[in-house]
């Protein structure tokens, strides 16, 4: 009971997670009676109490939606995110192997939102050069840093202290509760209003509903809005690789024949290796002892950096990439890979996520600053037009690029050569390369390829 005029969410979650499971249970109980979301369920002293009703209603507590979440800080909008696994793991997510190659446009957005400053400085890793290799060739695509006058392509930083920073950001704000080990079940988007049915038989009523939930979104099914998806019947083998030799924070990307392999630079002697085969034999990789993977890493990398050893584990994910045919109806806009889930070749993923949130959150409160409905679907298509413009070229492009190189034809064989020479020495193609891995521009969507 003494929680039920909870000052400050973000303390009283830190009171709540270091009590037992049995008694956190207990007053997520008691907190319900009073219609305030506490320990498994956290809530926020600003949203009424009582109250199921709220302005926006954010489906999924990953990057996208908690970005989101952030952005919404000081609008006034009272915001509650409905997220399927329990608030541990959100406030302390597990290693999942993913780094995570972020923009220059993403650092500066995560750095005004503060999440950047919660990351070790030391867990933050700049690329300042990559380079592209063909096939069994010796010659490569370089991009270098030097030529933008900037000290770093971009930044690879682990998907799970982003997750976890994010949070730390979100969990404090008076106009967001979080609820937690709830899943979303139903949408229904009304004339005046949408409503969210979650599964333990709950209905939260609001103006807008922003489905963060995955590139397999079970929300935009329920609303009827079609995905372009592409399976590519390949799985992304990632793992962190200690080496001999340093690699001058040189990013690798050796298209291979028959299997593709990334060397991204961390800091100090390792890096974290990602390997792209067929599924039928990601199961046998997966398989191999330590040190026989490291090995094989290693002989596929030529011995650049010397000897190499796994460093903790290997984690396997299938590749399908997904492009919503819309991202907006009234009352409901899709957000991060819900929208747009990207193959990781060109790390684009999370990026567009973070850009995303900015844009969709920029039209709402220009709406309502005016004292528009924020769920108007006007108001949403500002969303859907300024992002597609961002995300189509880049989708199609990726996946042009995953197509031509794991094509091991002859005529391919010889393209793939052709492609990378043409890169190389035809500076406004290099030019263009570049300002698309560092988004040096910012938020110009003009200067975008293809636009
Ligand atoms: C190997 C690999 C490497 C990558 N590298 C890069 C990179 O270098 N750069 C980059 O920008 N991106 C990269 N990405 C992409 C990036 O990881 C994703 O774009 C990003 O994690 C997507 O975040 P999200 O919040 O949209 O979705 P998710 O992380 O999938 O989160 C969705 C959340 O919604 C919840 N949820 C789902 N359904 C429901 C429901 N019905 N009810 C309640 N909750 C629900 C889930 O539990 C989950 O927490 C990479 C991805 C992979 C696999």
């Amino acid at each position: 009971m003494i929680f039920v005029t909870c000052p400050c969410p973000g303390r009283w979650l830190t009171v709540i997670m270091s009590l037992p499971n049995r008694f956190r249970a207990r007053l997520s109980w008691y907190s319900c009676a009073k219609g305030m979301d506490v320990g498994s369920r956290v809530c926020s002293s600003a949203v009424e109490e009582g109250s199921m009703n709220y302005d926006i209603v954010i489906i999924g507590g990953g990057p996208a939606g908690l970005s989101f979440a952030r952005s919404l800080a000081n609008s006034g909008l009272r915001a509650l995110i409905v997220e399927r696994s329990g608030i541990d793991s959100l406030a302390d997510p597990a290693i999942d192997g993913r780094d995570i190659a972020l923009t220059h446009l993403s650092i500066k957005i995560m750095t005004e939102m503060g999440a950047l400053a919660r990351i070790p400085q030391n867990e933050i890793a700049p690329i300042r050069q990559a380079k592209v290799i063909n096939g069994e060739s010796s010659y490569c695509l370089e991009i270098d840093s030097a030529r933008e006058a900037v000290d770093a392509l971009g930044y690879l930083v682990p998907n799970y202290l982003i997750r976890k920073a994010l949070f730390e950001e979100v969990v404090n704000l008076d106009n967001v509760g979080i609820r937690d080990e709830t899943t979303v079940t139903g949408v229904r988007i009304g004339s005046d209003q949408a409503e969210v049915e979650l599964s333990d038989g709950d209905r939260i009523a609001c103006s807008l509903v922003v489905a963060a939930d995955s590139r397999f979104s079970e929300s935009r099914r329920n609303v009827g809005i079609s995905a372009s998806m592409l399976d590519f019947g390949r799985v992304a083998i990632v793992s962190r690789m200690q080496h001999e030799k340093e690699h001058q924070q040189v990013a690798y990307e050796c298209f291979h024949y028959g299997r593709t392999l990334a060397m991204l630079p961390l800091n100090g002697n390792r890096s974290s290796a990602v390997v792209t085969v067929s599924a039928d034999q990601a199961q046998e990789i997966m398989a191999m002892d330590d040190e026989v993977f490291a090995a094989d890493v290693q002989a596929r990398f030529n011995d650049r950096l010397g000897n190499m050893k796994l460093v903790g584990k290997r984690y396997a994910y299938p590749l399908v990439a997904v492009h919503a045919n819309r991202f907006v109806k009234p009352r409901y806009a899709l957000l991060g890979d819900a929208a747009v889930g990207m193959h990781p070749v060109t790390a684009h993923g999370f990026n567009l996520g973070l850009r995303g949130q900015q844009t969709l959150y920029n039209e709402i409160r220009r709406a309502q600053l005016q004292g528009a409905d924020i769920g108007a679907l006007s108001v949403l298509e500002g969303y859907e037009r300024r992002h597609r413009r961002v995300t189509w070229p880049l989708y199609t492009g990726t996946n042009e690029i995953v197509s031509l190189y794991t094509n091991d034809s002859i005529p391919a064989r010889i393209l793939r050569g052709l492609v990378l020479r043409m890169s190389n020495n035809f500076p406004p193609v290099k030019q263009m390369i570049r300002r698309k891995l560092t988004e040096l521009n910012g938020s110009d969507e003009s200067l975008l390829p293809f636009v």
